[in-house]
């Protein structure tokens, strides 16, 4: 199920991050081939121009002239001279027979294109040099060029002088441009789904893990449910054959077990509702010097049935109040309290203390202490994770591994901390820390 979503998700994440990308990149390179395109045929135009400037101001046409702007701009130049190729054409070395045709069929794209008026409509004689670019494509070869046609008109004589530029180096450099900008778009969606699903991968792992969590739960629920319910159906089951007697011996049974099976049910409930809004922290103002009082009062008779010592240390001074749930940190101060009784031998000690510690950021400290069997470092990571029991064979009927979660999830729920360090004296110590 997670892989699948994963793959979703990856595939959701970097399909659209890329997509947009490879969009922008395509208008990206659309905006940029045109303001290639632009700028070369401004750049011609201004060429044009200034070749034009100067036949203006020269009565004639020099050959080395025109053949040095051919070799200098990458042009290719055709004279026309009153309607006869000028012998410049036949002289240079660029212009070879496709050249010939080609400038025909640049002037044949012209006048297809433009109708030139050279003379003025009353058929006066005057002098005047015009020009026009276009782009023209040759229909034998099918190159494309930027052309120029000059029209020059001295004493009703008119020249006319084709130069053309192609445009296969352009070309080039826009297609070297789109092979570059596919390589650097492939690059970065491989990069983008890489990145996603890296992404995705660490996104899913804490609900994965959550998810794990909760199956564990389950199997664990089931299988802690299930010796007391066994319990229970076994001992109906010789109710119905056992005499008077033993169906008392069986009745109480029942109702121990569906005792046990009633707080697993609730410690359960807790722990399923702390995950959910629905664990709600009813702060009061609390006088925590009470509560610790109060189960100290509670434990006292039980630890006496133990021969355990129980000791409660509270402040001299009178304590300020604390910002907390009262029945929630009852409730774990019950659990501390009943894992020291259980798990503290007769003629142990177990003491109970209250601290306020005024830090930069005061908080009040609870601390239970007892010089039981302890706990092992290999154990430490583990005894407040849910169902876990240092070891099965110590725990005692009525412990399923829940109390010290359900302790972690109420502390956490005040942002408290609790932790715990091995007494040197033996044992246990559990601190736990409430912010003010
Ligand atoms: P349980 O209901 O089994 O006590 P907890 O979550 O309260 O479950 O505790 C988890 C485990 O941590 C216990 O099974 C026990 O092995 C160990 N433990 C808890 N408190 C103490 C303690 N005071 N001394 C020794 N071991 C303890």
């Amino acid at each position: 199920m997670f892989r699948k979503a994963h793959l979703l998700f990856t595939l959701l994440c970097g399909g659209s991050t890329a997509a947009i990308m490879v969009i922008m990149s395509l208008f990206y390179l659309s905006v940029s081939e045109k303001s290639l395109y632009d700028n070369q045929f401004r750049s011609f135009q201004n060429d044009i121009s200034t070749i034009t400037a100067s036949l203006e101001q020269s009565t004639s046409v020099s050959m080395q002239w025109l053949a040095r702007i051919e070799a200098q701009n990458g042009y290719s130049i055709f004279i026309v001279d009153n309607g006869t190729p000028f012998l410049y054409n036949d002289l240079h070395s660029n212009v070879d027979p496709t050249s010939q045709s080609l400038f025909s069929e640049s002037l044949d794209a012209y006048n297809a294109s433009i109708l030139v008026e050279n003379l003025d409509p009353e058929g006066n004689t005057y002098s005047g040099i015009w020009h026009s670019e276009y782009e023209f494509t040759s229909p034998t070869t099918g190159d494309s060029f930027y052309a120029s046609l000059i029209d020059i008109e001295r004493n009703r004589i008119l020249s006319q002088i084709i130069i053309l530029f192609p445009l296969s180096s352009l070309h080039v450099s826009i297609m070297s441009q789109r092979i570059l900008f596919l390589l650097i778009d492939l690059c970065a969606v491989i990069a983008l789904f890489t990145f996603s699903w890296v992404f995705t991968g660490k996104l899913l792992k804490p609900l994965q893990q959550n998810h794990e969590k909760q199956l564990q739960f389950v199997a664990a629920a089931s299988h802690e449910l299930r010796t007391p319910l066994s319990a229970i159906l076994a001992s109906n089951e010789c109710c119905q054959t056992a005499s008077e007697e033993e169906r008392v011996g069986f009745s109480q049974t029942i109702r121990g077990e569906g005792k046990r099976m009633n707080n697993l049910i609730d410690d359960m409930l807790t722990l399923a509702h702390s995950g959910m809004s629905r664990f709600q922290i009813d702060r009061k103002s609390v006088e925590l010097d009470t509560l610790c009082l109060n189960a100290y009062e509670a434990f006292e008779p039980l630890c006496e049935q133990k021969c355990i010592e129980l000791s409660l240390q509270l402040p001299d001074a009178p304590l300020i109040r604390c910002s907390c749930d009262p029945d929630r940190i009852a409730q774990v101060l019950s659990i501390l309290l009943h894992n020291a009784l259980s798990y503290t031998p007769e003629g142990g000690q177990i003491n109970l203390s209250l601290f306020y510690r005024k830090e930069r950021k005061p908080y009040f400290e609870i601390v239970v202490t007892d010089t039981g069997i302890g706990i092992t470092d290999a154990e430490k990571p583990h005894i407040f994770d849910r169902f876990y029991r240092a070891e099965k064979s110590r725990s005692t009927k009525g412990h399923f591994g829940l109390g010290l979660s359900i302790a972690y999830e109420i502390v956490t729920g005040h942002h408290g901390k609790i932790s715990v360090r091995d007494n040197p004296l033996g044992g246990s110590i559990f601190t736990v820390k409430l912010p003010e």
